[in-house]
């Protein structure tokens, strides 16, 4: 047995040679084997994107500058596309009256929640992708020839989830439409409340719907729209203790979605469950509204539940 050798192999000082391998050769080019230059380039996209958006109702492809001209409402079969709470608005208040209340209250990562991403980088992506700083924008305005509180909420951020700040930023409109004696008006479009935020989202249904007691006791109307989809914790608070509650039409509507219920009470679910139509039917809501009526006819029961008052002056 050689000490010497078995040294030398361990520490590796025999391997001395360097340990180059030589570039794998190229393959012999000749002109027989060329692959034919056929089919190497892509076709160019006859449709330029961006322009057309498929209805995923009826199939049709619909111009996008038809489309906005008509609130995203698909001028075939009147499927209701999502809309951006900025478009609504511009969509319902009279030009120039809408006064933004707390633009840019954002949210505080209290958890320090951390999933597949940090609540903070989701919020950042989220403001920056939207323009918005959080799922609702809230403010005074006018429509028609009242003077209106009015709240509504965007489903592209984050799910349209209700985290502090969307139930803050709601409180606080509905406490200034008390105080100021003002009908209110929230449109609803949510997931339900912000996972991120645990129990300080859950506390926003308690808050929202406190300060709504006071402004029911104050005997002020509100109305409350809920668009495609509200469910969860918006749907089981605010969303549906309105004096009206009316939705737009194939909206979906509910608490859990249908198929936990389904795999919950083991029973088959009626067809139509959950959505808006199903939901007149049973009594749940007060009328289908289309998107393109739906400043005429808000106009129309502000009218009636304030009794045929105009706005007050000043106000
Ligand atoms: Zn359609």
């Amino acid at each position: 047995m050689s000490t010497t050798s078995f040294t030398k192999k361990t520490l590796g000082l025999e391997t001395t040679e360097p340990a180059l391998t030589p570039p794998p050769a190229a393959p012999p080019v000749s002109s027989f084997n060329k692959k034919p230059k056929l089919a190497a380039k892509p076709k160019k996209r006859e449709i330029p994107e961006g322009l057309w958006t498929k209805c995923p109702k009826c199939g049709t492809m619909v111009f996008d500058k038809e489309l906005d001209e008509n609130l995203k409402v698909c001028l075939q079969c009147e499927h209701h596309f999502p809309i951006s709470a900025r478009e609504r608005i511009h969509s319902l208040v009279e030009t120039c009256t809408f006064e933004e209340m707390d633009a840019d209250m954002t949210s505080v990562d209290v958890l320090q929640f951390t999933g597949v991403a940090s609540y903070t980088s989701k919020l950042q992506d989220y403001q920056r992708a939207t323009g918005l700083k959080d799922a609702v924008i809230t403010g005074i305005c006018r429509m028609g020839p009242h003077r209106v509180a009015l709240g509504v909420m965007d489903f592209s951020f984050l799910g349209g989830s209700m985290g502090s700040v969307v139930g803050e930023k709601l409180t606080r409109l509905i406490e200034r439409a008390t105080e100021k004696t003002l009908p209110l008006i929230i449109i609803s479009t949510s997931g339900g409340a912000r996972m991120y935020e645990g129990m300080f989202s859950l506390m926003q249904m308690a808050k929202t719907c406190a300060a709504l007691a006071y402004h029911a006791q104050a005997r002020l109307p509100y109305i409350s729209v809920l668009t495609h989809p509200t469910t969860a914790g918006v749907m089981a608070s605010y969303a549906s203790v309105g004096d009206l509650i009316i939705a737009e039409p194939g909206a979906m509507i509910g608490f859990a979605g249908p198929r936990v219920i389904k795999d919950t009470t083991q029973a088959e679910l009626p067809p139509g469950f959950q959505t808006a139509e199903f939901l007149l039917d049973h009594g749940l809501i007060d009328a289908i509204i289309s998107r393109n009526q739906m400043k005429a006819q808000l106009i129309k029961y502000l009218d009636y539940l304030t009794g045929g008052q105009k706005a007050a002056a000043g106000l």
